[in-house]
């Protein structure tokens, strides 16, 4: 690969070296927003977004998503509050946060799950009036475009992941998208210490860099990002036309919309499907097809978590019926015709 090639002759392995700053500055063109914060992952990087905002109180968040998000929370000093998620979207549903703030409350930690929009207006109002801090986990979300506009210009800080299960990925990596110059600026320093120049360190930073090699990865993979978005449409469409007119199955992300990324294709088994979820999943398995119950145990039911008072299981009716109920089938760009048949069949009628 020349861009290795190239990192060797440069002989800078990391610190913001010049793969660094090319694939910042493609990222940027390619999610067309301005300022870009590049680091070793997604996880970190929420981390970062919320020491940033020196938020050590509670944070609003949702319980259907994967455990970094409410894991960064803590790790930051804070606390995560779990509210209820909307049925449509399965995210959170700004009527449930705003019930659950209290003097205490300093910030809202919302996710796009599987890249389909949060209600942004509505968590964005409610935090104006609250005087609360809006960070998207925006994990799921890369490319995502709300009505024209990039999504990971909303709030007042995105996340992005750029891990390999991600639509996009340089195998392991994430970002971070700012508002202001000023604050891309503050962000970098604080993945790289709090470094200011070499006689001056101006935060309590933490080492959340993207290595040369990492970052390569990175640029060799974006040129072709958008042909696997493509290829996976086209998988989410077979999908589609199979599966969303079975009786007790809610296919929740339709193929083919502007703007989506596809990155998962997550269906609902509601009662008056033949079988639960789980005795779908295993019968799945039995055909070697591996399909994912994300999410999954819900956060909040996990150890660490589910003694706060929020995680009661009567405050989440809806993420909690949901997690019993997801599903999400295999989708990659080269999953072929056969194999989706097969699956297709499976999922359509699951007792034959
Ligand atoms: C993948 C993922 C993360 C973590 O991303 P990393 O880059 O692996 O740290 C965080 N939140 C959500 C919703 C994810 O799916």
């Amino acid at each position: 690969m020349p861009l290795l090639e190239e990192i060797w002759q440069s002989r800078i392995l990391t610190n913001g070296g010049v793969m660094l700053q090319r694939f910042e500055a493609a990222l940027s063109r390619y999610l067309n927003v301005e300022h870009i914060t590049i680091v070793s992952n997604a996880s970190l990087g929420l981390v970062l977004a919320l020491r940033e905002f020196g938020i050590t109180g509670e944070v609003i968040t949702s319980p259907f998503s994967f455990v970094a998000t409410s894991h960064a929370i803590r790790w930051a000093g804070a606390e995560p509050v779990f509210a209820d998620i909307d049925p449509l979207t399965l995210n959170l549903d700004p009527a449930s946060v705003e019930a659950r703030i209290t003097p205490k409350t300093q910030a809202i930690m919302a996710v796009h799950c599987y890249g389909a929009p949060c209600d942004t207006e509505g968590l964005a109002e409610i935090a104006r009036k609250h005087g609360l801090r809006l960070i998207y986990d925006a994990a799921h979300a890369f490319g995502v475009r709300k009505a024209g506009k990039p999504l990971v210009a909303e709030g007042d800080l995105s996340i992005l992941s750029f891990h390999a299960t991600k639509v996009f990925h340089s195998f392991e990596g994430g970002a971070i998208i700012s508002p202001t110059r000023e604050m891309k600026l503050r962000l970098d320093r604080l993945a790289n210490f709090g470094i200011e120049d070499e006689v001056t360190v101006s935060s309590t930073g933490l080492n959340t860099k993207m290595s040369e090699l990492h970052a390569a990865m990175g640029l060799a993979m974006l040129p072709k990002v958008d042909e696997i978005i493509e290829a996976r449409d086209q998988v989410a469409g077979r999908y589609w036309s199979g599966l969303s007119q079975v009786q007790g199955l809610r296919c929740l992300c339709p193929p083919g919309q502007k703007g989506h990324n596809s990155y998962a294709f997550p269906i609902l088994v509601g009662p008056e499907y033949p079988m639960p979820r789980d005795a779908l999943y295993h019968r799945l398995r039995e055909h070697n097809i591996y399909a994912r119950r994300y999410f999954y145990p819900l956060i909040s039911d996990m150890p660490m978590y589910q003694m706060l008072p929020s995680a009661a299981p009567a405050g989440l009716p809806i993420a909690r019926r949901s997690a019993e109920r997801i599903l999400c089938l295999p989708l990659y760009p080269d999953l072929d015709r056969v194999a989706q048949d097969k699956i297709i069949r499976v999922v359509a009628d699951p007792c034959h």
